[in-house]
């Protein structure tokens, strides 16, 4: 223990200097200040400690004398008082014992020990913290992907040295987005919970079981002495999770789906035990509910891996790899084009184009369609204002919004700013929202639909007469359009069911003061129909397909 003691009493500057440095050089445990006569020099001596990184902690005890209370000068009550808010621990007035003083001296260090293993112990349940939020997916409290990245290449190296082998499972929960979406977000986490827990009473000790995506697990099994092994616990997996899951108000049942991946050859590495799991994951979706597929040689290691696609589609927006395509929309009863719908695209560079129907699902579960969606609002209003400033029949421009973008908190103030940057009018703009988007939470939607409604957007239902939808709320919602999906539209003409559909939704739709679009029209019986129904716009093939932009101002305008 080293202690220090200071004689602030000194008016020599220089003493008070090399005291400071006497105590920057011995880090003392614990600082012992005789301050008397010339109190003011003590305070610049606590002040220069108190400053100084390395000192600011040690505990400071002031000695005064009682005889030189009333000094003039002195150590008067104020100057104790002024020490103490300048951060000195303790003060003892002379005289006094040596036992009074090692008490002190005693009583300081033992607060100073305290403090410090207060403060390890709280820089160490950070750094465990920090570490937790690195590798540990925070709903379920699972690895994630790059913990399991560890394992798995730490039990890749050993099962190559020890020539025993490995299994690397991808599992699929396949109804999550439908509990999503008809029960909400927090009955969704619920049962991704209840199925983490499930999932973690099935394995084996020395795995490791991982949360990849939104609804996708993965399991490394080492150390197997039988594949058969691998298959048995991937059964069990699926037993365990084919029980009902009860949320609250209402028990839900998932499907799993299983990929099932052997580390065979030597040369294999970890990315293609990935690629491989995935394209039998991918294959068994295909096959009946709750199954569990081995890869074979013979399946296509297909762009199904969702872990690279979502790498890529984080990538994908500063590589500039989207293009926003419009989607000609003609007044039946003018016969002109006048508006379109705005339908992203992405070209990956060495995938090619992938479907908005494939990634649109990943970059809502991940949330990157605040993102891209965004990008999309503002290329597709700023194209229209230009469109529509060439006065050349171009009145107005679709765009789809996602329902993680419609629940977002600054949905209102993103749309205002977008309005103000590219010059159009509210009247101009039409936003699409599913049902589904709209049913999740009727009451809120309401609310957001009635400010968007107040800017004076125009708001369009897209895909209806697939979700679920109510029609007390339909008639409570603040909405312009319904966009009556291609399932009905498509094959109308011979099928009496959908025509019937067709004609009282339209008309349905003209008594609530609502326009309609059909969407989906590929020929031109389709469109003699609508006609007939009275339908006011038509979208689909017949009238044009999705185009660049520079395509559809040289074929629709
Ligand atoms: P949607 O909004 O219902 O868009 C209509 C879809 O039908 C488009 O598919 C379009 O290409 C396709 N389609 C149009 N006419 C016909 C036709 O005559 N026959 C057939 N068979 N199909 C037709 P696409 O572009 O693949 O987009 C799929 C879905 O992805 C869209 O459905 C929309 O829900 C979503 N999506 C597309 N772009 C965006 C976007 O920028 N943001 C958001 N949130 N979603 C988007
Ligand atoms: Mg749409
Ligand atoms: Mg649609």
């Amino acid at each position: 223990m080293v202690y220090l003691f200071l004689d602030a009493d000194d008016y020599l500057l220089s003493r008070r200097i090399a005291g400071l440095k006497a105590a920057r050089k011995h880090r003392p445990d614990v600082v012992l200040c005789r301050w008397s006569v010339a109190g003011l020099n003590g305070h610049q001596v606590l002040e220069a400690m108190r400053q100084d990184s390395e000192l600011n902690l040690t505990p400071f005890i002031l000695l005064t004398d009682a005889t030189e209370r009333f000094a003039t000068g002195g150590a008067s009550p104020s100057h104790t008082r002024r020490a103490m808010e300048l951060g000195a621990d303790d003060c003892l007035v002379s005289p006094f014992t040596h036992v009074e003083i090692s008490n002190t001296i005693a009583a300081r260090i033992n607060r100073q020990v305290a403090t410090n293993d207060l403060y390890m112990t709280a820089l160490r349940n950070s750094a465990e913290k920090i570490n937790r939020l690195a590798h540990y997916d925070s709903l379920t409290d699972l690895p994630n992907y790059r913990l399991l990245h560890q394992r798995l290449s730490q039990a890749i190296t050993t099962a190559h040295s020890s020539q025993q082998t490995l299994a690397f499972l991808s599992i699929s929960l396949d109804r999550l987005r439908l509990v999503n979406t008809v029960m909400g977000y927090p009955a969704g986490d619920e049962l991704l919970k209840a199925a983490a827990r499930r999932l973690h009473a099935c394995i084996p000790t020395g795995a490791t079981l991982a949360r990849l995506t939104a609804n996708q697990f993965a399991i490394v099994l080492p150390n197997l002495e039988r594949n058969q092994q691998a298959r048995e616990t991937a059964e069990n997996l699926m037993d365990a999770l084919s029980r009902p899951f009860s949320l609250p108000g209402q028990e839900v049942f998932v499907t799993t789906s299983i990929g099932i991946a052997f580390l065979l050859h030597q040369s294999e590495d970890i990315y293609t035990l990935l690629r491989q799991a995935d394209a039998a994951l991918e294959y068994a979706k295909k096959q009946k509910s709750n199954h569990a597929q081995t890869y074979r040689s013979d399946m296509p290691v297909v762009f199904s891996d969702q872990i690279t696609m979502e790498t890529w589609l984080r990538y994908a927006l500063e590589r500039d790899e989207f293009e926003v395509y419009y989607q000609p929309q003609l007044n039946l009863a003018a016969g002109k084009i006048e508006g379109s719908e705005a339908l992203i695209r992405w070209h990956h560079p060495e995938h090619g184009y992938i479907s908005p129907a494939k990634f649109i699902p990943l970059a809502e579960d991940t949330g990157l369609i605040v993102e891209i969606g965004k990008w999309v609002l503002e290329t597709a209003c700023a194209q229209a204002k230009r469109w529509i400033s060439m006065n050349r029949g171009i009145r107005y421009i679709s765009i789809n919004l996602s329902s993680v973008q419609f629940n977002q908190s600054d949905l209102i103030d993103q749309i205002k700013n977008t309005l103000a940057n590219s010059g159009l009018l509210p009247s101009e703009l039409e936003l699409e929202i599913t049902e589904t988007a709209l049913m999740q939470d009727a009451e809120s939607a309401i609310s957001t639909l009635g400010e968007l409604k107040a800017l004076g957007i125009r708001l369009a239902i897209d895909d209806f007469g697939t979700g679920y939808s109510s029609l007390s709320y339909l008639k409570q919602l603040p909405i312009d359009t319904l966009k009556i999906d291609n399932c009905f539209v498509r094959g109308a003409n011979e099928d009496p069911k959908n025509q019937a559909i067709l004609q009282s939704t339209i008309e349905l739709a003209h008594r609530l003061d609502l326009q309609v679009v059909a969407e989906g029209v590929e020929t031109p019986d389709e469109q003699a129909l609508l006609s007939q129904y009275q339908c006011d716009y038509l979208q689909g093939f017949w009238v044009g397909k999705p185009m660049a932009a520079a395509d559809f101002e040289a074929q629709m305008m």
